[in-house]
This record gives C-alpha cells, sequence and structure tokens, in this order.
C-alpha cells in the first residue's frame, strides 16, 4: 500500500489555492488516498532550512554531537525540516565526532533532516572571534579532508588567514559551500575569497570587518557583490533595526535567515553551554561572561515573522529567505520549492506566520491542532 498524505484547502503565499499530495515522501501529481491535512485559511509554504544551528532544545552540537539527531525531532516546532548542525571552533576531533554522529540515523526517524555540517571555526581571525575559544584557533587554513561526502556541506573561514585562498580553492572544487566570517578582512581580500570560490558570508554585520568611508570591509562586499549570498541572524537583538533595512534595501534578494541558535532555543533562560563557553541566556539575549553575545534563541519561524515586522515585506518574500534560497546557495534541487518530484517538506502557516503544522519527507513532524488531520497518522508514516 503506498503511503499519501493529502494537504487541501490551503493557499500558497502568494495567496492562490494550493493542494499538495505527499507520497512515499515525495510530492506527487495524482489524487490523494490515504490521510489528509485540511490547511483551510493556512498558508502552505516549503519547509524551513536554517544553515546555522549550534544546538536547540537543550542540545549543544559541538559538546555533544549526538543530540543533533534529538534537536532534529523537535526542529519541526520552528517550521525547521531541514538543517547544517553548525560545529564552533573546539578541540581536535570535534568535526570527526559530529561527521560519525550525522552516520548514526536513529531507526524510524521523523523530523527535520540534518543534511550536512556546518563547519565554522577553526579558521577565523582573533580580533573578530567572537564566542570562538581563541585556544583552538588556527594559525593557517586548510581545507582537511572536508567534502559533502564525509558530512562536511559548509564551511566559514577568515579569507585573510595564511593558506585561505588555496583551501577555499580546494574545499569549493570538492563542492563544499564556503563561507566568509569571522573574518577581518578588507574588501579586496573578501573579493580575493570570491574569486577563489567562497559564495557566502557568516551572519552578515556580526564578526567581520565594517564599512567606513573608505574601506567596505567585508560587510559591505558582501552587500555590494552580487555573487554573494550571506545569512542574517533576524532576532532584533544582534542587529539594530536600521541595520536590519539597510541590508534589505541593498541586498535583501541575496539575504538568507540564519537562526544561530544555541541550545537554549525553545527552552528558556538560563546558563546554558556553546562549545567550551558558558553562556546566559534572559529573553532573546544569549550573554558570554564577557558580555558578548553567545550565539541566539531564535527559532526560524521568527525570524521570518521578524523580517515582516521589520522590514514590511510579504510573507512570500520572508518566505524565499528561509526556502529557495538557501536550498539553491547548497545545490538542493529537491527541495526549497514545493513541486513535484521534491521532497514532501511542507510547512502550515497561519495569517501572522505562525506554525500550524511541519510536514517532513511526508510526515507529520509537528502539528499544534491535530483535528485538522483526517486518516491514522502511522497511515502518513
Ligand atoms: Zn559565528
Amino acid at each position: 500500500m503506498h503511503r499519501t498524505l493529502a494537504i487541501s484547502g490551503g493557499c500558497d503565499a502568494t495567496g492562490h489555492r494550493l493542494d499538495l499530495t505527499v507520497r512515499e515522501g515525495i510530492l506527487v501529481e495524482d489524487a490523494p488516498s490515504g490521510a489528509t491535512f485540511d490547511a483551510t485559511g493556512l498558508t502552505v509554504a516549503p519547509g524551513y532550512i536554517d544553515l546555522q544551528v549550534n544546538g536547540a532544545f537543550g542540545n549543544d552540537f559541538t559538546t555533544d554531537p549526538d543530540s543533533i539527531w534529538r534537536a532534529a525531532v523537535r526542529l519541526p516546532e520552528t517550521g525547521v525540516t531541514g538543517f547544517l548542525p553548525t560545529l564552533i571552533t573546539a578541540p581536535d576531533g570535534t568535526v570527526q565526532a559530529a561527521q560519525a554522529a550525522l552516520g548514526r540515523r536513529p531507526e524510524g526517524f521523523v523530523g527535520a533532516e540534518p543534511f550536512g555540517l556546518h563547519v565554522e571555526g577553526p579558521m577565523l581571525s582573533h580580533s573578530k572571534r567572537g564566542a570562538h575559544p581563541p585556544q583552538y584557533l588556527a594559525a593557517r587554513a586548510s581545507a582537511h579532508d572536508w567534502s559533502p561526502a564525509n558530512g562536511v556541506s559548509l564551511v566559514t573561514l577568515a579569507p585573510e588567514l595564511p593558506g585561505a585562498l588555496d583551501a577555499i580553492r580546494t574545499l569549493t572544487d570538492r563542492g563544499v559551500v564556503v563561507s566568509l566570517g569571522h573574518s577581518d578582512a578588507s574588501s579586496v581580500v573578501a573579493a580575493e575569497g570570491a574569486d577563489a570560490g567562497a559564495r557566502f558570508g557568516t551572519h552578515v554585520f556580526n564578526a567581520m570587518s565594517l564599512p567606513t568611508s573608505r574601506e567596505p570591509g567585508l560587510a559591505g562586499f558582501l552587500l555590494t557583490d552580487d555573487r554573494m549570498r550571506f545569512g542574517m541572524i533576524n532576532d532584533d537583538v544582534h542587529l539594530d533595526r536600521r541595520i536590519v533595512h539597510l541590508i534589505w534595501r541593498a541586498a535583501g534578494d541575496r539575504m538568507i535567515l540564519v537562526t544561530d541558535a544555541i541550545a537554549a532555543m525553545g527552552i528558556g533562560d538560563g546558563i546554558y553551554r556553546l562549545g567550551s563557553l558558558e553562556i546566559s541566556v534572559n529573553g532573546m539575549v544569549a550573554s558570554r561572561a564577557d558580555g558578548g553575545l553567545g550565539g541566539s534563541v531564535l527559532t526560524m519561524d521568527r525570524a521570518v515573522r521578524n523580517l515582516m515586522d521589520l522590514t514590511g515585506c510579504t510573507l512570500e518574500e520572508a518566505v524565499v529567505a528561509a526556502t529557495a534560497r538557501p536550498a539553491s546557495l547548497m545545490h538542493l534541487t529537491d527541495r526549497g520549492a514545493l513541486k513535484t518530484g521534491n521532497r514532501g517538506d511542507v510547512v502550515l502557516l497561519d495569517r501572522k506566520g505562525n506554525v500550524v503544522a511541519t510536514i517532513a519527507s511526508g510526515r507529520v513532524a509537528y502539528v499544534s491542532n491535530p483535528d485538522r488531520l483526517d486518516g491514522e497518522l502511522d497511515d502518513t508514516a
């Protein structure tokens, strides 16, 4: 028997009626038979993709890589169906441990897909290290043996480090997406990084060289070079609202929403770990002992709502920054859009952008109101 789930009665983000059928985890054309989700009054969007998640729901991936799968089960509560578990600068062996953990997919797993690792560090600038512990930073850049085949999809490095341009070329040749970040690079050096193959910038304006009248810095480079896309932490803490406006007006069509979430995301105030650091969380602010920020407690659904609130953009424009655009950057052709043959990754939103249900690879991974579901949940598995 084919396992199918029909999602009917909803509209896409532009307001046009959109009915979907997911069979065996894939979006298909034909008429449904099986379980039905009543999406009346809801917006039907592709599942969110988050390229920077350090941890969530009490789990810190750098200190406990196996917790990637525990957080993955709950991320659909925030609309996320795919993410890059992100490792910050840590002792040798951390990336290998996470590569191994990624291969230990639990039996019967239903949740957001960790489709690769984002290795952020150790090849970063000392002066722009942010929450990265200085004792583990690398003096030289290297491509290591990292590749998508062994789980590494995205690497953040500072292009001004010795060896960085060679590392960017090697990683890019292997299919790893290279991001410029935690960097004090001039715009000229940033451009050399892009010439070598880098195509992304990590959390724009945060932990990078900033524009002055005669030196654009990495931030100015990212806003003005059409080859580049960049992540933005839109939690109303990391960036002043006028900077969000500036980014949106300058290069909104190249901006990708990321959360940079830490273990505290989805839990609340308290003391948490981020790698070897202790982070104190109060409301939306996650602080290190020295007063700097240490990641965020932002959820992707909130990042989407914040973008609408802060820029006045439409839900459609905000959703693209969390779906099609990150999928395109990561060369993922099977997700980020609701078309036949793609993965059945779907988020159902109310008018304000709150998550009502999330379907991950055709399975109901989160639902706030089970009354909307008709038919056995098991039947959709
Ligand atoms: Zn960072």
